[in-house]
């Protein structure tokens, strides 16, 4: 593991590409390449690229039919037909139903029963409606309106005629596509074969979801997330797991993966530390090999793109968010194109910026943001907590770009926002604050009756701020006053009001066997650990209200794990329950979904920042009808929070 530090992580990234310098590198190097086809069953082909084009083998409808219920007849014997004046036909001894072939020809002065869908018989040019007769006897019927020759007939090739053409080659299939190809009787199909795309994640760390996590290892993210982007770009993927950082393991690994697939796939072991594996084996599977590793890109600066003996190896970054960005801003393309797919169409809308975004110079930077209404038009809302975050993505409508050679878009700026779907939906409801599980109750319930609710989770001092642009309907906070001694209230300004939320139990958690705190209240608990040399606390971040209550309970002191400082309540468990730390302060039901012991200290006051001027929009009307109802009083305090 020597090589892992100093010189070599820095020599690595030393030739740098810009994005576009990479792309254009990458596609000289794949492009132009010949596309494999197979042959499909027609039911199989949905989604897929249609290889050459395909002309009809027969007419449709394959020969002429009736397109109502009636009969057919000669249009010269009924051209006197009217209501006064009926005129009398024979009727032949037969009735062409669906499926039946004529034997009788239609001669002149006869009609024959047909139904929607029947072949036409020799002789006949018409048919008149159902409606439109009058029976006359067994043997006989009476004709009320004259007749166009031609009328209610679908002739031979009408709809597609023999040997025209019914989808070019690169057309995608569709099921209207499928419908047509199936009118003519086309039962199977030349398409573009999916590329094999094989996809491996890298790293001693990771496990399988579904398996138990053990200490210090995190579930694989890239390899579900990127096998599923695969096929949404055309691709077949086999997903091969994770592997270790181990070189003879994941050389082989890659060399069979390469062997049975168009392209592969890593993630991970791309940065620092372990990172030059890949890249060095790589360079051992064939040529080119790397083609640009260290792309001026965020997310995704160590994206390694190679070619090794004509199939594409790409290494996406490890932080899922980067990965996932990766992939689409410069894999999907190759693998559609590979697939024979047209390139992707985004949709894009102009927003506004609320908050100033810091870029680094010289990297195109792309930021994912939530789409928010707001007075005067969208607003774009930064979701990134960092490239390791996955739900700076997945809680994104889309992202917008910062140019490489700025080093900030300002607050209040006009940005383009490219979305990741093809259709935007605005939120009915947009919370931007504190999150707090109790909030989930209700909005769980306001989504489940259609209302699209977007919480955006900034801490109460983010959330306020977004309340006082009225950039938001509600922002949850928990802030404590000093002086006042009270929660929330001297927060608001005009313009806002406060709405009730719940009440928090505050406390301080321990290991339930951790001996040394029994028996003690939360006073007792903190003056015990203050004389204890041996334990340690972790503390929160400065301006929390749980930090404001530690700080009194402290009172003064700064005991041994004081400058650990999260921003969560559920960091604060974690360290306890992990044995990073022997006690802190959380709430009472994050201590209990951490299986902690808990001391009550304070009750922390949980409400809400009403904007003021969007109290009667119906999904806020809507929202507070449920906080007031009796069921949601219940749930929050199953769930450890109490409704004052
Ligand atoms: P690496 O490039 O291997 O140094 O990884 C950078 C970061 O991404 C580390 O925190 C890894 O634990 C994380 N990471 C790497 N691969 C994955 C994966 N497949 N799923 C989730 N996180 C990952
Ligand atoms: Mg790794």
């Amino acid at each position: 593991m020597s090589e892992l530090s100093g010189a070599r992580s820095q020599e690595q990234f030393l030739s740098i590409l810009s994005r576009e310098e990479a792309i254009a590198r990458f596609d000289a190097a794949l492009f132009p390449r010949p596309l494999r086809h197979e042959t499909l069953p027609l039911l199989e082909t949905l989604g897929r690229t249609v290889a050459h084009d395909i002309c009809a083998p027969i007419d449709v409808p394959p020969f002429d039919r009736s397109n109502v219920d009636g009969f057919c007849l000669c249009a010269a014997d009924v051209t006197s037909a009217s209501e006064p004046t009926p005129v009398r036909l024979a009727l032949n001894g037969e009735e062409i139903a669906c499926g039946v072939t004529p034997m009788i020809r239609v001669a002149r002065g006869t009609a024959t029963p047909i139904a929607t869908g029947g072949p036409l018989p020799r002789g006949a040019d018409a048919v008149i409606m159902i409606e439109h007769t009058q029976p006359r006897g067994a043997d006989a019927i009476e004709i009320r309106r004259a007749a166009r020759p031609g009328q209610f007939i679908s002739h031979a090739g009408s709809d597609m005629a023999r040997g025209e053409t019914l989808v070019r080659a690169g057309a995608v299939i569709g099921a209207r596509e499928i419908g047509m190809l199936a009118a003519c009787g086309v039962g199977a199909l030349d398409v573009i074969a999916a590329p094999r795309v094989a996809i491996l994640s890298t790293g001693d760390e990771l496990a399988q979801p579904g398996a138990t996590l053990g200490p210090a290892q995190i579930y694989d993210t890239n390899g579900p997330m990127v096998a599923a982007a695969v096929v949404e770009h055309g691709g077949a993927s086999l997903f091969l797991g994770a592997i270790a950082d181990d070189e003879k393991a994941l050389e082989a690994a890659m060399r069979d993966a390469l062997a049975r697939c168009d392209m592969l796939i890593l993630s991970g072991g791309s940065s620092k530390g372990a990172g030059d594996l890949t890249y060095r084996i790589i360079a051992r599977l064939g040529s080119p090999g790397v083609i640009a590793h260290g792309v001026a890109l965020k997310p995704g600066k160590p994206l390694c793109l190679a070619v090794c003996d004509g199939k594409p190896v790409v290494i996406l970054p490890g932080f899922p968010t980067s990965a996932m960005f990766t992939f689409h801003d410069i894999v999907a393309p190759v693998l559609r194109r590979m697939a024979g797919l047209p390139a992707r169409a985004d949709s894009k809308v102009s927003a506004r910026l609320p908050v100033h975004v810091a870029s680094e110079l010289g990297r195109t930077e792309f930021v994912m943001t939530a789409l928010v209404d707001g007075p005067g038009g969208l607003l774009a809302y930064p979701t990134g907590k960092g490239s390791g975050a996955i739900t700076s993505f997945t809680q994104a409508d889309g992202f917008l770009r910062i140019d490489a050679l700025a080093d900030h878009a300002p607050a209040g700026a006009s940005v383009e926002v490219t979305l990741f779907s093809q259709h935007l939906r605005v939120p009915d409801l947009t919370i931007i604050g504190s999150h707090c599980t109790g909030l989930d109750l209700i909005t769980g319930p306001l989504m489940s009756a259609g209302r699209q609710v977007r919480v955006i989770a900034v801490g109460s001092h983010g959330g306020l701020a977004a309340a006082r642009r009225g950039e938001c309907d509600f922002a949850p906070i928990h802030l404590f006053d000093d002086k006042s001694e009270t929660y929330n209230k001297p927060f608001l300004s005009e313009g806002l009001e406060l709405v009730e939320g719940w009440r928090r139990m505050q406390g301080i958690v321990h290991r339930m066997d951790d001996a040394r705190f029994k028996g003690l209240d939360a006073r007792g608990a903190v003056a015990l650990a203050l004389a204890d040399e041996t334990s340690l606390m972790v503390n929160r971040n400065q301006g929390a209200g749980t930090r404001i209550l530690l700080d009194r309970l402290l009172n003064g002191a700064k005991p041994e794990g004081y400058w650990n400082q999260p921003k969560s309540h559920n960091a604060v468990a974690a360290a306890v329950a992990q044995g990073r730390a022997d006690w802190g302060m959380t709430i009472a039901p994050v201590a209990r979904a951490y299986g902690l012991a808990f001391l009550p200290f304070a009750e922390e006051h949980y409400d809400l920042a009403l904007v003021s001027a969007r109290r009667e929009r119906p999904a806020v009307r809507a929202f507070l009808d449920l906080l007031g109802s009796a069921p949601i009083r219940e749930a929050l305090l199953a769930a450890g929070f109490r409704r004052a």
